[in-house]
């Protein structure tokens, strides 16, 4: 028999329900036994929903209130000196680890976060040094196996490797210079040897598949995902696991030589069939075929049918969606649909007759066959207008040194000049207004009259504070990438499929690129030039690139991304062209996420980083010199990737400096960067306010880096998550910051 498992399911609950008693107990309005009980029914939900679809293997041990990789550290005893010794209850140590902590006296900032791979969930990075005395606070995995059983589930648990979490981990303030996480691994290894043994002492060593079981240690699923072995394999296929998990959404092209790897040896393979990366239906025949293939190698009993990862990175259930029409929602599936695919899979390669088996298998035929008539209606004009992409369209007139001068005499500019990064607070009132719109209470020109005045009131403060480069502000935004999928064709939306960018405080609904993507009209350039046209001072116009659009989308898996950005690119290129015409002297476009997309093999870096580039150039390049380009980047982790940066050959670019010590500075005048350069002068994912001297001191520390002439003043990121009050004090300070520098530097 062929088996079948979820690695991972979303933990937030079909109704956003653990978010919503995080949020509550965060307020202190429910206690923390209420919140325990919100957490184990949405866990008691998602185990009995995934058993009753038919799946062999359930996961127990994923769920977290924050993030999991936290949940390691907690239990590991990996805490900052920071967080220790304030009184707190080990719950509120474990959400100031997450998120900080500012009440009663206790004062202390969160941890840093970082994305999780190449996806776009943050997860809590653990702080190690050689100092680090790791031990068993809890085991996590023991009692939520025990919860699952007592609900009448037998899962399989999951834990974050030794291995994953050193690497993950970085050197703590108290750690030496030259110090490395991994080596901390022997002192680690107990740790993981207790966890295990716990474990089979819990009874978590459920059958199939029954392969060696070291004495005192459950048997291991070694799981990877988000690519492929490679040199990795012939090691991994050595170890004394009983298991090897591997993700062919991703990497279909090393069953081949995993099947051959594996098997001499004794180990299960467990085929990652069904994505736990996008939200398209699996197509069975497909999966099927790769499944045949490891049966014939293997034999049935040694192989098991599996999401490709973790369904974290999937929203719950399609049927909470009701506004997509039945067309669309026959090409989805979420978690829940997914975990009822890898049961089919399974029974149909063990070759059950079951009559729902085949019914499903038949309706998954016809499910495909439809969506694939639907991606064969391409869009010719977009198509053809992709493939006649000339190297010259992705270049600018002149160089950026004969621009910069054009630029100066056309913007006039002072030197050092001030700018914000697009977004100024989104207030409730803000909100409120949108939500009107939604439900009809307001007019569309109601709405538009009040977008108008929430730009005046932002461009009035900018005059009034003394910034150079002004912004809209963007409160016509309800997300930076929802709200261009939203005015171009070839998108979807849903109304609650949310996924955790950052615990559950950060969350967002990724819209779904179904088709061709082309722009029907323009998308800002009225509130744009309704900007400018109130003000004297030149107005930036603000834009999300290519790359992060489609890396924060689910983007289509029936053609390369490459494809999918160049048609995005194209889109923005003719934003862009229009916001030029009317009368907007620089332009932002945002790639905040064009790291992230980096495939997790560097030897599909230069690929990748090709086109991604490619795209961002092709979107900003077809404007006159005297157009100032800027890009905006939310992090400066660039060592790796310098020569892209430099490519994309943006004249101004902005970048996160506050928290990184600076350090990419120096990365930037080691390689010689040529253009303009904002390195955020305070970070503005606190409500601190920066003191003047503080930015002082930081735009001394730059210029001693950085020549003048390429210096920009501004914040780190967009001010959206922020109150009016700490932004008007810290734009304050940061032109005072400014005038000062002028005079002295
Ligand atoms: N322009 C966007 C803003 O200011 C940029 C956001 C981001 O970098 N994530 O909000
Ligand atoms: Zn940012």
């Amino acid at each position: 028999m062929v088996a079948s498992s979820v690695l991972g399911f979303p933990r937030i609950g079909a109704n956003r329900e653990v978010k919503k008693a995080v949020e509550a107990y965060w307020a202190g309005k429910i206690s923390v036994d209420d919140l325990t009980k919100a957490a184990a029914d949405v866990k008691k939900t998602s185990w009995t929903t995934i058993k009753e679809r038919g799946v062999d293997f359930i996961p127990s041990g994923e769920f977290s209130l924050y993030d999991h990789v936290l949940d390691h550290s907690a239990a590991f005893n990996v805490i900052p000196k920071r967080y220790v010794g304030h009184g707190l209850a080990p719950i509120d140590v474990y959400f100031a680890m997450g998120r900080g902590r500012q009440a009663d006296g206790v004062d202390v900032p969160a941890s840093e976060m970082k994305k999780w791979f190449d996806s776009n969930y943050h997860f809590v990075v653990p702080e190690v040094s050689e100092e680090t005395e790791f031990k068993l606070n809890f085991n996590k995995a023991v009692e939520e196996f025990k919860e699952a059983k007592a609900a009448g589930v037998s899962t399989r648990p999951v834990v974050l490797g030794p291995v994953s979490f050193l690497v993950l981990s970085k050197a703590s303030k108290e750690a030496s210079s030259g110090f490395q996480p991994i080596s901390l691994l022997p002192k680690l290894l107990p740790v993981y040897k207790t966890l295990l043994a716990d474990l089979k002492a819990a009874g978590a060593d459920t059958p199939p598949p029954t392969r060696r079981s070291p004495p005192i240690a459950p048997k291991i699923m070694l799981t990877t995902y988000f690519s492929r072995l490679d040199s990795n394999l012939s090691f991994v296929a050595k170890l004394p696991v009983a298991g090897l998990h591997i993700d062919l959404d991703r990497a279909p092209g090393q069953l081949d030589e995993v099947l051959a790897a594996v098997k001499p040896t004794s180990i299960v393979l467990s085929l990652g069939l069904v994505s736990g990366r996008n939200i398209w239906k699996a197509d069975f025949a497909a999966a099927i075929k790769l499944g045949q293939k490891a049966v014939d190698a293997l034999g049935a009993d040694r192989v098991i049918v599996a999401t490709s990862s973790s369904l974290l990175h999937t929203p719950v259930t399609l049927a909470s969606e009701k506004k997509l029409t039945a067309e669309q929602k026959d090409w989805f599936s979420f978690a829940l649909e997914k975990a009822a695919e890898v049961a089919t899979i399974a029974a149909a390669l063990s070759g059950s007759q079951d009559a729902a088996v085949t019914a499903a298998l038949e309706a998954n035929k016809v499910s495909i066959a439809k969506r694939r008539e639907f991606e064969s209606t391409s869009d010719d004009t977009v198509r053809k207008r992709v493939a006649a992409i000339t190297p010259d369209q992705l270049e600018r007139k002149s160089p950026f040194a004969v621009r910069k001068e054009i630029q100066a005499k056309h913007l006039k500019l002072p030197k050092f000049p001030t700018t914000t990064i697009g977004s100024f607070p989104q207030t409730k009132e803000i909100r409120q207004a949108r939500a009107k719109l939604g439900k009809g209470e307001i007019t569309n020109e109601e709405y538009d009259k009040f977008i108008e005045k929430e730009i005046e009131t932002v461009v009035r403060f900018q005059e009034k504070c003394g910034l150079d480069l002004l912004v809209h502000g963007e409160p016509e935004r309800n997300d930076m990438v929802q709200y261009f999928g939203e005015q171009l064709n070839g998108f979807v939306f849903t109304q609650n499929a949310w996924l955790i960018d950052v615990s559950c405080a950060a969350m967002s609904a990724p819209p779904i690129i179904v088709s061709d993507v082309s722009r029907p009209g323009p998308m800002t350039v009225r509130w744009s030039s309704y900007a400018q046209s109130i003000t004297k001072k030149p107005m930036k116009g603000m834009l999300t690139g290519p790359v992060t659009i489609l890396n924060w989308s689910f983007p289509r898996a029936d053609v390369s991304r490459e494809l999918q950005s160049k048609q995005l690119a194209l889109a923005l290129r003719d934003e862009v062209i229009d916001l030029e015409k009317a009368g907007i002297s620089a332009i932002q476009v945002d790639e905040p996420a064009i790291r992230e997309g980096l495939p997790l093999r560097r030897t599909d870096w230069d690929a990748y980083l090709k086109w991604a580039v490619d795209s961002f150039k092709l979107s900003t390049a077809g404007v006159t010199d005297q157009l100032q380009t800027h890009s905006h980047f939310c992090y400066s982790d660039f060592d790796d990737i310098f020569p892209s940066i430099q490519r994309l050959d943006a004249d101004v670019i902005s970048i996160e400096a506050s928290k990184s010590d600076m350090k990419l500075l120096n990365t930037f005048k080691h390689y010689g960067y040529s253009n303009q350069i904002g390195p955020g002068v305070y970070d503005i994912h606190s409500p601190r306010v920066p003191g003047d001297q503080e930015i002082k001191d930081r735009l001394a520390a730059m210029l001693a880096i950085l020549p003048d002439s390429l210096l920009f003043v501004n914040p780190d990121c967009g001010l959206k998550t922020r109150g009016w009050k700490e932004t008007e004090a810290s734009l304050a300070n940061l032109v005072a910051a400014a005038q000062w520098a002028r005079q002295t530097y």
